[in-house]
């Protein structure tokens, strides 16, 4: 019998009373799933990161799943078709398998109002679904709460379990809005809570987000697992250095490079770096001739309201000289950025993680990091950066000057984020997320055998 028509027929007797006595199950020892569902409703894992809604959740699913698929874990990720020409299922890599699901138009929707297509992206999961013999997804895991939804019901429907990563949570946002921003809806906070509620197994990427998940979602504790999401260190480590990554770059060789990576929106505050910029450079004018301030990714979220926003703060601020905006790069392209770079800042005001402070520092390169979320997590405060406290540019400022006046600060730092950065490989987070659904499995499988005793 299979998972789904035993799941079944126990439900059905538990409401109705007497059904016929259903087929002995086999409920042998917890294993590990021999093929997931992943489901990322608004972002594809084939979209360039650092741009509208494509950012460190990309990174990890086409991360984890490569993992996954090396141990032997097949997945198969749901994401919604955004243009025309997109085939049915894409071929990521061996094991990996990307499934464009049709759910409303291909191109102007926000994420905001996917909400609304939820449905018939459920629909679409369903009828790729159907087309299997079943039993053929082991385990359904969701990234970010529009998922979460369509996880909750694929899971129940195949008598699997959810498990669910939130990537950010609405009211972890909204405690930490920057000024002016806008908040997350009341909509979304409640369709959080519905899935902590529906989930077999909550993923968080640090202890901190799972006591968030505890204190605002009343998650039960004994359902929440932490796993700290990783870094590619073949494809981010310090290779042959500095000088070399600036000359590919076209950057002066002895620049103080203070680099902002990422999407650029308030709640990352690439405001704050160029404010502490500003101070610098009034405190120590002679400065101005050998700082380059790049600035690499797109506008997103509510920075999309301003795109150019950061360009006029640049240009009010009198820094526009040194302030060198480039686009969204691939990510072997942005490990010479990260080389490059004198020091990373990233001043975000939330940050579940923050990938981009273990990439740079995979790639040498320290960071300085506002003491927010995962960052404490990512930053070892005076070993391989430093973190500060707030938002006052101020703080940014003084960080920046001791870059400036400690030529020595940059690689002597770099070397020990270099080593920091070896703790955090993908494979041990993949061999972790296995753990945490071997455990769903088996945990359903005990629910399910007391329920047929
Ligand atoms: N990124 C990229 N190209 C860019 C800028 C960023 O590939 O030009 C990637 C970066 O490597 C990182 C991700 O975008 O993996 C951003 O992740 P992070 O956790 O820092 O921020 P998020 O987007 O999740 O808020």
């Amino acid at each position: 019998m299979s998972q789904y028509a035993s799941r079944l027929g126990a439900r059905r007797g538990r409401a109705l009373g007497p059904f016929p006595k259903p087929q002995r199950l086999r409920l042998g020892a917890p294993r590990r799933p021999r093929r997931v569902a992943m489901l990322s409703v608004h972002t594809s894992p084939l979209h360039q990161p650092g741009t509208g809604d494509a950012g460190g959740m990309n990174v990890y699913i086409v991360e984890l799943a490569k993992r996954l698929a090396d141990i032997n874990i097949e997945v198969e990720i749901f994401t919604r078709a955004t243009t025309g020409a997109l085939p049915p299922t894409v071929e990521l890599a061996p094991g990996v398998l990307v499934r464009h699901i049709d759910a409303g138009p291909y191109e102007g929707l926000a994420k905001e109002e996917l909400p609304a297509q939820l449905c018939a992206f459920t629909h679409g999961v369903m009828q790729a679904w159907a087309g299997h013999r079943p039993g053929h997804y082991d385990l359904v895991h969701s990234h970010y709460w529009l998922s979460g939804h369509v996880g909750w019901l694929a899971a129940e429907r195949w008598g699997v379990p959810l498990v669910h990563a939130m990537h950010t949570m609405a009211k972890v946002k909204n405690a930490a809005l920057a000024e002016g921003d806008t908040p997350e809806p009341a909509a979304r906070v409640i369709g959080e809570t519905q899935i902590v509620r529906a989930a077999d197994r909550l993923i968080a990427n640090t202890d901190g987000e799972a006591a968030e998940l505890v204190h605002h979602y009343d998650a039960d504790p004994g359902k929440v697992a932490v796993v700290h999401p990783g870094v590619n260190l073949d494809r981010f480590r310090p290779a042959d250095g500095r000088a070399a990554a600036r000359a590919r770059l076209g950057l002066p060789e002895d620049a103080l490079i203070p680099l902002f990576a990422g999407r650029i929106q308030p709640l990352k505050a690439p405001d704050v770096l160029l404010r502490a910029v500003a101070e610098l450079l009034d405190r120590q004018p002679s400065l101005r001739s050998r700082v380059v301030v790049p600035v690499v990714g797109g506008p997103s979220g509510s920075g999309l309201a301003k795109p150019e926003g950061l360009q006029k703060l640049a240009a009010r601020l009198g820094i526009a000289d040194v302030v060198r905006f480039r686009p969204p790069v691939g990510q072997d392209r942005l490990a010479d950025w990260y080389r490059a770079a004198s020091v990373l800042v990233m001043p975000s005001h939330s940050e579940s993680f923050g990938l981009v402070a273990i990439e740079a520092q995979a790639s040498g390169t320290p960071v300085i990091a506002a003491a927010v979320g995962g960052l404490p997590v990512a930053v070892r405060d005076g070993v391989s950066g430093f973190l500060i406290d707030g938002h006052d540019p101020a703080g940014y400022a003084e960080a920046l000057a001791r870059f400036a006046a400690d030529p020595e600060l940059t690689p002597r730092m770099g070397a020990a984020a270099a080593r920091h950065a070896q703790s955090f490989g993908w494979e041990a987070s993949a061999a972790a997320t296995a753990d945490v659904y071997t455990a769903a499995i088996g945990e359903r499988r005990r629910r399910l055998r007391s329920v047929h005793v």
